[in-house]
């Protein structure tokens, strides 16, 4: 099959800036600094790492939530970076979001019926009538009675919550969703049914996921590729049984090994990671991650890593594999 590529970030940057008052520099936070990566049609494309990695805001600044800093996301040819309000408004029908937490994202005072109808009305879909009939489809499509429709979002538990976030973003049929910890507000005994609802959505709709989650056991069971980021930037990419075999980063390989283990005799050494992660607004030199990594050289303090792309298109930035033997046997001692 040709992979066609549906949505390419290029040099992606996200910057805020604190005020610090008077005589004194402002603060910047690289939320999201210089990510390029590109998401073929159709597939379920993942951006995994801890907590204020910037994945989430990554996604919010695709979806123009926020507006970039700098750099391109151009979504089937269109650069959406670039787009005046009205323009973008046309667009969203086509690019929509799953958020964590349904419970939040939906308005506790707007029935399901009319939750699901505003979208419908803001995009002038169908008349009143279809309308109504397309709602009472997609509730059933996401595993829900119609007979739910004039009840209030308190009156669901979470996974159903969650199921009617998903009809609201499918209901429009976009092409591509950003689903943002779509399963981590859950119980695990539900997490797999949603799984496996935006599986089955993603096969009959042909839909294109870009699936931002911390749970790395989650991305190994339902996503295609994976970008690993630490602190603003995409350190891995892979395609996700490569990523899991091999990793390369040694921030890939810690998250990898704190997977847990699915059977007692599984037998996996635990990389345990030094330390927080430092602040995006006062990032690391060199290799943002030399303050925590067990290989950490004197050049990672010093020099960024470039990109090395292996013969399987696999993508790495580690001085591991991009300096010399030479430039390598410089491993300070606590490296060791
Ligand atoms: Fe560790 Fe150096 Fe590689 Fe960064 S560049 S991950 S500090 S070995």
């Amino acid at each position: 099959m040709v992979e066609e590529a549906l949505l390419q970030v290029k040099h992606l940057k996200k910057y805020y800036e604190i005020p610090q008052g008077l005589f004194k520099k402002d603060i910047i936070v690289r939320a999201v600094d210089d990510v390029s990566f590109t998401v073929n049609r159709g597939e379920t494309f993942a951006l995994v790492g801890e907590s204020g990695c910037g994945k989430s805001t990554t996604g919010k600044t695709i979806l123009r939530l926020t507006d970039p800093t700098e750099g391109q996301v151009i979504f089937n040819g269109t650069d959406v970076a670039g787009l005046e309000y009205n323009e973008m408004r046309s667009l969203r029908k086509q690019l929509q979001m799953v958020f964590q937490d349904p419970y939040a994202s939906l308005n506790p005072k707007k029935t399901i019926k009319q939750i699901l109808m505003e979208p419908l009305r803001v995009h002038n879909q169908f008349d009143e009538k279809d309308r109504l009939q397309k709602i009472k489809d997609m509730l059933e499509i996401v595993g829900l009675s119609k007979d739910y429709l004039d009840r209030y979002p308190h009156e669901f538990s979470g996974g159903q919550r969650q199921r009617i976030g998903i009809a609201r973003a499918v209901i429009l049929q976009p092409d591509f969703i950003v689903a943002d910890e779509p399963v981590s507000a859950l119980d695990v005994s539900v997490q797999s049914q949603v799984i496996n609802l935006m599986l089955d959505l993603q096969k009959e709709f042909g839909l294109t996921y870009l699936f931002i989650s911390h749970d790395l056991s989650v991305i190994e069971h339902m996503t295609d590729r994976v970008a690993v980021m630490y602190l603003g930037k995409i350190v891995e990419v892979a395609d996700t049984e490569t990523l899991f075999k091999d990793p390369k980063h040694p921030y890939t390989q810690a998250l990898i090994s704190a997977v847990p283990i699915s059977h007692p005799a599984e037998n996996k050494e635990r990389v345990i990671l030094k330390g927080d992660v430092p602040s995006p607004a006062n990032p690391p030199s060199g290799c943002a991650f030399h303050t925590r990594c067990p290989f950490a050289m004197d050049i990672c303090r010093q020099v960024a890593p470039e990109t090395k792309t292996f013969s399987d298109g696999h993508t790495a930035s580690c001085h591991l594999y991009t300096k010399s033997e030479e430039e390598q046997k410089y491993v300070t001692s606590d490296s060791k």
